[in-house]
């Protein structure tokens, strides 16, 4: 078995296949520096400084040579040959499988945006660049984020707990409507608002230079530093040279099967049909990729059934987190019950009368139920 990834679904995957007692070779394959870790902790206490270094790592570093996993860090698969059934890595090496679990993930947008390639524009992705952030806030009293979602946001948080004055710019007039609807938007705009954060939502942004944020309104933003959350793309190079089907994420099958015999993706990169649809989606969430890289473990066991599992993620604000059970790209107006004041809320995204999504404030029970009732 390889696995090239050691991100969530790569981690589940090895983890589940020695859990079942799978006695075969398993190697795993990672361009990050640091073996698998706690990557949503990136954005959040770790940033902030309220966490240990020692919370991140999934597993001591003992536990692969304990479980017989060859973990090759810093090593990038180069290319990828589904006929011969073998992966080349960068430094020429080349590995044979009978199975490959492609668990690349997705990799953060910098648009060609002026100055957005310069050093000080900081991107999050991994623990190195939450470290890098991290340094950069050590000698800054101000710093820009463009990109008012969930990393942004989260971001924006964790840098005022450090003491940072924080401007938040972004095209949108409401925080994550698009996603979670207005009230939600509305209510998480005004968590980070009470935590200091200032907002410049309703602009585009159209330049970085000389600690500067142009704004597309003739304004700009002074700043020490630039942390870009715009958003990610999955990592299909290696999927799409090889000839694997590939359309904004490596397609897969129900059983999380690419257009290749042995071969699997899992996780941010990979585009499976919704089981309620049918339709292709793909999801950028912590648990939903474990639990896709373990379902990719039981079919390489012979276990033959679908993913069925409901998408869940959870996102950190000041004081409050929420919970997001199911998938809903578009959804009628959301209804709200209880209150989002108080910490104590529920808001149910449907369409044409059919519950597809739940986001849920202080009401882990009712989460739980309804991701039971959105399981196939
Ligand atoms: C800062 C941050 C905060 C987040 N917070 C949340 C949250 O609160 N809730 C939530 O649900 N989700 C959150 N997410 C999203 C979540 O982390 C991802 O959905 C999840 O990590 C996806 O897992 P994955 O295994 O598909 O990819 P990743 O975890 O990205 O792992 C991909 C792995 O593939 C490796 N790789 C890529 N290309 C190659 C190659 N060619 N050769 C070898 N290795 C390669 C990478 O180095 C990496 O190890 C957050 C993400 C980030 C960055």
């Amino acid at each position: 078995m390889v696995v090239i990834g050691g991100g969530a679904a790569g981690f589940a995957a090895v983890e589940m296949l020695r859990r079942k007692g799978f006695d075969g070779s398993v190697t795993m394959l990672s361009a990050d520096a640091d073996a698998p870790y706690d990557r949503p902790n990136c954005s959040k206490d770790y940033l902030a400084g309220d966490a240990q270094p020692e919370w991140m790592p999934m597993r001591d570093a003992s536990w692969y040579a304990d479980h017989d996993i060859d973990l090759r860090l810093g090593t990038d698969a180069a290319a990828l040959d589904p006929v011969a059934k073998s992966v080349t890595l960068g430094n020429g090496e080349s590995l044979d499988y009978d199975a490959l679990l492609i668990a690349t993930g997705a990799e953060p947008i910098r648009p060609p945006i002026a100055g957005f390639d310069r050093p000080d524009a900081y991107v999050l992705r991994s623990l190195r660049d939450a470290d890098a952030i991290i340094a950069a806030a050590g000698q800054a009293k101000c710093v820009a984020v463009v990109g008012a979602s969930f990393i942004g946001l989260e971001t924006a948080a964790a840098l005022r707990t450090r003491g940072l004055e924080v401007h938040v710019a972004a095209p949108e007039a409401i925080p994550l409507a698009r996603v979670m609807g207005d009230d939600i938007g509305r209510w998480v705009r005004g968590l980070h608002g009470q935590a200091g954060v200032v907002f410049h939502l309703g602009h585009g942004v159209t330049g970085w230079s000389d600690g500067r944020l142009a704004l597309d309104d003739g304004t700009a933003i002074d700043a020490d530093f630039l942390v870009l959350g715009m958003g990610v793309r999955p990592r299909v190079a290696l999927a799409e040279a090889a000839g694997l089907a590939v359309d904004r994420g490596i397609m897969v099958d129900a059983q999380l099967r690419a257009s290749a015999p042995g071969i699997y993706a899992a996780g941010d990169v990979a585009r499976f049909p919704d089981p309620h649809n049918g339709q292709p989606i793909r999801i950028e969430h912590w648990v939903h990729a474990g639990r896709q890289g373990q379902h990719v473990a039981r079919a390489i066991l012979g276990d033959a059934a679908p993913f069925t599992d409901p998408p869940y993620f959870w996102s950190v604000h000041p004081g409050a987190e929420i919970r997001y059970i199911g998938h809903a790209e578009a959804f009628d107006p959301p209804h709200v019950g209880g209150s989002l004041a108080h910490h104590d809320a529920e808001v149910a995204f449907a369409s044409g009368g059919r519950l597809l999504a739940l986001a849920t404030v202080g009401r882990d029970r009712r989460s739980l139920k309804i991701g039971v009732e959105l399981t196939v």
